[in-house]
């Protein structure tokens, strides 16, 4: 089988729920990227790029530019299944843009997967995991008298764990804390994510001041650039500390585990640039005996369902996942995002990524 082109869509999803964190608001309609590609046996794979220009250094359209004219042309004539080579050769066209790259990755996956009758997760690793349990965020966009509120019906549907967008002002930040956990009690456990917002000295006062509100864990406290800063607090406080924007590759998990900069890792599938890649970093993490999580960009059903075959396929995985974008979402590409309920979602087992590309969808939402 080889690859005979890759057709790639701008889209334009609209947000059901508004979702803000300490870096800024997202807008009212998410900019995606997604492709299909096609090869010589007439399957089609799909994937997807869900870029976030305040979190890292792509948008869609270079993503867009960067897929038709960098990427592209190097993976056409391939055999999908040669990913370490297709990654190899891309990386020596355009270093870098590994949001693109997560689009194409994920699309050889599921193509893959279509011609091998395989569910992506089992091209992982297998199944180790049937349903991944996952996370609700609360996020900048609720307000502090609307937080017990939302939390209390999230944890009425089944979470069982709370994250709290933090990092803005800590007196609000902890009261924010607060309120959710007087509102689900020891129903839910509560995590809280700074997005760098803090400094170290800050961070450490803060994270303290909400440990009596019992937390599972603090995510990405100060600047992501700064290891030592989270090597710093991860000391100071008692609360396990994860790396989320301080880890983007393989390589840069190898420094956080030397510098002891984190307790957890984020692993969000695009970060590395896509499955591939995403396993060495869980293969880092694993052997210095770091825990891990898959967390999300808000993707489509597309991407979310790349996550979920992850997370499905992991041991180091141990911590509740963030794989829930569709839920924020007021459309979709895809024609049934993986389902949903009770606290977990379950992992496709179809072919492939699992899930089916609605082309009239695709068509309505490439409109601006
Ligand atoms: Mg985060």
């Amino acid at each position: 089988m080889k690859v005979t082109g890759v057709e790639v869509f701008p889209v334009h999803i609209p947000m059901k729920i508004p979702f803000a964190t300490s870096l800024g608001a997202l807008p009212p309609k998410a900019k995606r990227v997604i492709v299909i590609l096609r090869t010589d046996e007439g399957l089609a794979g799909v994937g997807e790029a869900a870029p976030d220009p305040s979190y890292h250094d792509e948008t869609m359209e270079g993503i867009v530019d960067t897929l038709r004219e960098y990427m592209v042309p190097v993976i056409v004539g391939e055999d999908p299944s040669d990913i370490e080579r297709i990654h190899e050769k891309v990386r020596r066209v355009i270093v870098g843009n590994t949001f693109a790259l997560s689009a194409l990755d994920f699309a050889l996956y599921d193509v893959i997967g279509r011609r091998t009758g395989l569910p992506v997760c089992r091209l992982l690793g297998g199944l180790f995991r049937e349903k991944v349990p996952v996370v609700w965020v609360l996020s900048l966009a609720t307000r502090l008298d609307d937080m017990a509120g939302e939390a209390e019906a999230m944890a009425g549907k089944g979470f069982k764990t709370l994250k709290i967008k933090v990092g803005v002002d800590p007196r609000l930040d902890v009261e924010r804390v607060k309120a959710v956990r007087e509102a689900v009690g020891d129903r839910a456990e509560i995590r809280v994510d700074a997005n760098q917002g803090w400094t170290v000295d800050k961070a450490i006062s803060t994270i303290r001041r909400m440990e009596r509100y019992e937390l599972q864990l603090v995510e990405q406290p100060v600047a992501g650039w700064d290891l030592k800063g989270m090597a710093r607090v991860a000391k100071a406080v008692d609360t396990p500390v994860m790396a989320d924007e301080s880890v983007f590759t393989p390589e840069t998990a190898l420094k956080v585990v030397e510098m002891e900069a984190a307790d957890i890792i984020n692993i969000k599938v695009m970060k590395p640039g896509g499955l591939h890649n995403s396993k060495k970093v869980a293969a880092i993490a694993e052997a210095a005996g770091i825990p891990c999580l898959v967390g999300s960009m808000l993707e489509t059903g597309v991407g979310t369902a790349a996550g979920v075959h992850f997370a499905a396929a992991h041991h180091v995985v141990s911590y509740p996942c963030e794989t829930i974008g569709p839920l924020y979402f007021g459309d979709d590409v895809v024609e049934e995002p993986v389902k949903t309920e009770g606290g977990y979602v379950y992992v496709p087992q179809k072919p492939g990524l699992g899930v089916q590309l609605s082309l009239e969808k695709l068509r309505r939402l490439s409109k601006p």
